[in-house]
């Protein structure tokens, strides 16, 4: 793997999120973005080499906000960057890591993705994602 790419964060209130996260990183929120397969709306800031990935719900029975309900805001996963998604999916489903997806699919700011189920990873949600070049 090759860096920490994101750390996402589920919030209750994008609205309110946006200026507290501009404030505290003291960089402006780069890009928003929805993505209706998750039903989840994203907002995206740069610091230094990774960034933070604010995840709000964007209907009740979106999986962040079941999280949001079940465990309140906070870290959500933790993204890593990969070279190739497919082979690093085929070399950690050999490990015995539980895959969520069967094959990458298209997540927010222009990436493939694929989470590990956190069951295997310590209780951590753990996103593996490619830049789609
Ligand atoms: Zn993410």
């Amino acid at each position: 793997m090759l860096k920490i790419e994101h750390l996402g964060i589920a919030v209750k209130d994008l609205q309110k999120s946006i200026p507290l996260f501009e404030q505290l990183l003291n960089t402006p929120c780069y890009k928003t973005e929805t993505v209706t397969s998750e039903a989840v709306n994203t907002a995206f800031f740069q610091t230094g080499d990774s960034k933070i990935e604010l995840l709000e719900a964007s209907k009740a029975e979106s999986p962040i906000g079941k999280f949001v309900d079940k465990k309140g805001e906070g870290i959500h996963h933790i993204a890593f960057e990969v070279e190739n998604i497919e082979a690093e999916m085929k070399r950690l489903a050999a490990l015995g890591f539980e895959l969520l997806n069967e094959s990458p699919k298209k997540g927010a700011d222009n990436k493939l993705v694929c989470f590990l189920h956190p069951k295997t990873t310590n209780g951590v949600l753990i996103e593996l994602c490619q830049e789609i070049r």
